[in-house]
């Protein structure tokens, strides 16, 4: 299994890129973002307690991200590897994530870490908000916070990753098909 992280600011193309990248390379798309989103539309007591703090563009608690990253990576042997998306979003996060691959015979290969201009991601989400109807898209306060909130808990993960030789920055301007592009270029050198 080859694994890896798609990494970047709120806005700057992850979910798009990862659903075209995993079924480019048969990768299993893990969206903690899509996940939390799920519970919520399935009215569950955690999906409730959790939308209060995704409304304010607040991380959730690692332990609820990390388990239910940890439901989903046991029996995909079907797939080349994972994709995670929006997750890992603190260092704890990220030591646990390569504890519960180690612990499975894996590992983090590669961190795709997509740089995007911050006019450019509030320009982005605010667009979004009009097809996805994200409340956290919606209000620009939140949009900026969310920026704040990956500033200082998110981006220290780039030091973490690169001390371990997995940090690989992807430009992240231009269209869909120009990042994508580069990301299926960076990607076919590991698989
Ligand atoms: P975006 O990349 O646009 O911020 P996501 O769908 O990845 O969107 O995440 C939406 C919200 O879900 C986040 O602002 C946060 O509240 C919550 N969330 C998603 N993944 C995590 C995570 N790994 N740790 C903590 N909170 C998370």
């Amino acid at each position: 299994m080859v694994n890896f992280l798609i990494f970047g600011p709120p806005g700057s193309g992850k979910g798009t890129q990862s659903v075209m990248l995993a079924e480019k390379f048969n990768l299993l798309h893990l969206s903690t973002g899509d996940m939390l989103r799920a519970e919520i539309a399935a009215g569950t007591e955690l999906g409730k307690k959790m939308s209060t703090i995704m409304s304010k563009g607040e991380l959730v608690p690692d332990e609820v991200v990390i388990e239910m990253i940890a439901h989903k990576i046991d029996g995909s042997k079907a797939y080349a590897g994972f994709l995670f998306d929006g997750f890992p979003r603190t260092v704890a996060q990220t030591a646990e994530l390569e504890k519960m691959l180690n612990d499975r015979g894996m590992k983090i290969d590669c961190m795709l870490a997509l740089d995007v201009e911050h006019d450019e991601l509030v320009k982005r989400l605010i667009g979004r908000a009009e097809l996805s109807g994200r409340p956290d898209d919606k209000d620009p306060a939140v949009i900026e916070n969310r920026i704040d909130v990956y500033n200082e808990k998110t981006l220290p993960i780039i030091n973490y990753c690169n001390e371990r030789g997995l940090y690989l920055p992807v430009n992240g301007m231009g269209t869909i098909e120009d990042i994508f592009g580069r990301l299926v270029e960076a990607m076919s050198k590991i698989i």
